[in-house]
């Protein structure tokens, strides 16, 4: 085993040097040990056990933690601090987190004070979506940048804002809720309750929304066999499927899907003048399909400065923005002091 040194002897006080990024998934946990100039040194991923409510969760965690420490050899004292990107909604600031819908029986939970319990060292919790678009300020396709976004296409859509190297937060942490932006008036229901949202049309869902309406239109698919006419069995892998096996229905649903998010993007280019939009999720393996349309529509509806100045590419990390985001943004707070 290779065992590494992580004290730095500073005018002869020895400074940690280790911070841990834990991804708190309702599906994985994954956990990642960072070195503060940023390398990975060693990563876990297990089962989060949802199903069995929020103790056997964090119990889940802390097991996950010990292991990346173990198996990298590293010392525990020197772990500066533990990041946990957690799913909303939450207080950042005091490391509660309320009902998140993917997580059963969590209900006002202090995560933060929780896990510093059962770690020893200072947690800090913070909202999935954020922690993912800081892993790519920090250590992916945002680096470089002071100003950027995140989108993170899934089930639904996700945001995350930084601004000259700070996450925009707002009053209340809710900030950055990139997915209600409002696209259309009277449009498609949305799961936050309004209508029109920009997660209707340019998540995996919306995706497949799009899709069943153009089939029901009347549109003709290689979907319609696939699915054997149920259009509820109609997933985004098939979609993307339909793409390779030429299928030009599939090819015009992706299309949509990045003219929706294109205007959805403009908003943000114009509203913050980013250095970088990024974007992250399985959607994204599109290529393309989806970013010609996404970069194209965006231009059109922008203003030339900012238009000019965002790139809008994909992500850098893959599925470790949040693991290696939780870690960074701990290692942020943990010298900021908030
Ligand atoms: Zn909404």
């Amino acid at each position: 085993m290779c065992v590494y040194v992580f004290r730095h002897n500073h005018g002869g006080a020895d400074v940690s040097e280790l911070i841990i990024g834990v991804d708190l998934g309702g599906t994985n946990v994954k956990t990642a040990l960072v070195s503060r100039d940023k390398k990975v040194l060693g990563k876990d991923s297990r089962p989060t056990r949802a199903e069995e409510g929020p103790e056997a969760v964090m119990t889940c965690m802390a097991e996950s933690v010990e292991a990346v420490i173990a198996q990298t050899g590293a010392r525990r004292d020197d772990v500066l601090a533990a990041g946990i990107g957690a799913p909303g909604p939450m207080n950042w600031q005091t490391g509660v987190v309320y009902s998140p819908p993917n997580l059963p029986g969590w209900k006002n939970v202090p995560l933060a004070d929780e896990m510093t319990k059962r770690l020893g060292f200072p947690v800090y919790v913070d909202n999935d979506a954020n922690v993912a678009c800081y892993g790519e300020y920090w250590l992916g396709a945002g680096q470089g940048a002071e100003n950027m976004c995140l989108l993170t296409l899934g089930t639904g859509v996700g945001g995350g804002i930084v601004v000259f190297g700070q996450l925009l937060r707002g009053i209340d942490g809710t900030a950055a809720e990139i997915g209600h932006l409002k696209v259309m008036r009277g449009g498609r229901a949305c799961g936050c309750g309004a209508t029109g949202c920009l997660e209707a049309y340019g998540s995996v869902t919306g995706m497949v929304r799009t899709a069943v309406e153009g089939i029901e239109s009347g549109r003709k698919t290689i979907l319609t066999d696939w699915c054997k006419g149920d259009l509820k069995a109609i997933t985004g892998k098939m979609i993307s499927d339909g793409i390779e096996q030429g299928d030009e229905f599939c090819r015009w649903v992706m299309n949509e899907t990045g003219v929706w998010l294109g205007i959805g993007i403009s908003s943000l280019i114009n509203l913050l003048n980013p250095e970088k939009v990024i974007l992250c999720g399985g959607m994204i393996a599109a290529g393309d399909v989806l970013f010609d349309p996404i970069r194209k529509t965006a231009r059109e509806l922008t203003f030339e400065v900012p238009a000019n100045r965002a790139q809008i590419l994909a992500a850098g990390l893959g599925a470790d923005s949040g693991v290696i985001g939780s870690a960074g943004c701990a290692l942020a707070r943990f010298e900021s002091g908030i």
